[in-house]
């Protein structure tokens, strides 16, 4: 369903037209800029009402939607077009054109997993609080609040459960069988290793035990799938693109209609620097593989870290090149060091209107000249594309653990 109304910006007094097309979300809270003076308007409705606009008057008489006026399209689930108004070609419909009805219902069936799942963001921040501190009360909530039973209280049952919380909630964000592989994949070759050199794999673990480096990681991991959770609302535009063929091939400007790049870029940098760590364990494994010892990397001239604990402090740039042959791949994508070097070092813009975000990643002292852009829907992607990476090299851990539990001669 579709509803069109027009309205007065209260900044600049222009005039806009609105369609917004309706989610199945129980509460809708758009936010949006004037098309003429930037200022933010905030509406929000539920399913069946109208329940308050910011920044703007809601004019009583639905004015002509001609071309002269301003218009925007809104719509919580998809990307929508910024493009002049067209009778009948509704963010839904231009969704459909793009992806066609089958890749529509597997969109939809995620968003409704969303639309009951984003409630819980409470209780799922509170499991994950307790994890560490509060057995008895982290076995509580994981069953009342999302039906997993905690066997006992041992580290295996207790992370078992709390993989399971995980997995029960963010299949929404998740490629089908992506963690499925992935687990399987790293099951092999532990299995592999240890029967190849026991030894070698145990000093590995017990390093990464003995040093906290796991569990801490694991904690920096966890801290990740609230904030995520949270986002979940400017996520579904990002989500909808897995199913979009054309996406990539060309920068198109699509309207995300809620929040803007400013509250996610610590989501992305928190991200990408989680992943940075992480890839110590891939290393580590790496070179268990190539070299039979956890800390002896390819021999590559002078900057050839000396050990995994040299590794951990190179630069998230740099790691990839270290790893020789790497038996995990990252997605070229995700290591953007340019867009996460200029979002930490405040050398990124945004234009609230156009949701384009300038960044300026070379360094150039104060000029600032040669700059790089995406929209904030990219922006969005990349935040869900890193956080795969991040989730599948989390199901390694998980499995280290495991390792730790099962196998590790203490
Ligand atoms: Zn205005």
């Amino acid at each position: 369903m579709n509803i069109n109304f027009s309205f007065k910006c209260k900044t600049c007094n222009e005039i806009t037209n609105a369609r917004v097309g309706l989610s199945n979300r129980d509460v809708q809270p758009f936010k949006f800029s004037c098309q003429s003076c930037g200022s933010p308007i905030e509406l929000n409705l539920t399913q069946t009402s109208f329940e308050s606009i910011n920044g703007a008057e809601v004019l009583e008489e639905t004015l002509e939607f001609d071309e002269k006026t301003s218009f925007v399209d809104l719509h919580l689930d998809f990307p929508v077009s910024f493009a002049k108004y067209q009778m009948g070609l509704t963010p839904f419909m231009r969704a459909i054109q793009r992806i066609g009805f089958e890749n529509y219902a597997a969109h939809n069936h995620r968003l409704n997993a969303l639309n009951q799942l984003y409630r819980l963001s409470p209780e799922l921040r509170q499991i994950i609080n307790q994890y560490s501190k509060n057995i008895e009360l982290f076995s509580r909530l994981c069953e009342s609040k999302f039906g997993v039973k905690v066997k006992s209280t041992s580290p295996q049952d207790i992370n078992a459960a709390l993989y399971m919380v995980i997995a029960k909630v963010f299949f929404a964000f998740a490629m089908p069988n992506d963690n499925a592989e992935a687990v399987e994949k790293y099951s092999k070759i532990t299995m592999q290793l240890s029967e190849k050199n026991k030894n070698a794999l145990d000093n590995f673990i017990k390093e990464i035990i003995d040093t906290g480096f796991l569990k801490n990681i694991q904690e920096d991991c966890l801290e990740i799938y609230p904030k995520l959770l949270e986002a979940e609302l400017p996520m579904r535009p990002a989500l909808f693109l897995d199913f979009d063929a054309n996406y990539q091939k060309e920068l198109v400007a699509f309207r995300v209609s809620t929040d803007d790049f400013q509250m996610y870029k610590d989501l992305y940098k928190d991200i990408s620097e989680i992943m940075s760590r992480q890839l110590v364990l891939v290393a580590g494994i790496n070179n268990l593989i190539h070299r039979g010892n956890h800390n002896e990397f390819k021999e590559i001239g002078k900057h050839t870290p000396a050990s995994l604990h040299d590794y951990a402090d190179v630069a998230f740039g740099l790691k990839i090149s270290f790893l020789d042959d790497s038996w995990y791949v990252i997605d070229d994508g995700v290591a953007d060091n340019q867009l996460r070097n200029s979002i930490a070092h405040y050398k990124a813009e945004y234009d609230d209107i156009t949701q384009l975000i300038t960044y300026f990643p070379r360094k150039e002292g104060i000029k600032q000249e040669k700059s790089e852009q995406m929209y904030f829907i990219d922006f969005m992607r990349k935040i869900l594309i890193s956080y795969r990476e991040m989730h599948r090299l989390h199901q390694l851990i998980k499995c280290l653990f495991n390792y730790y539990f099962f196998i590790y001669k203490k």
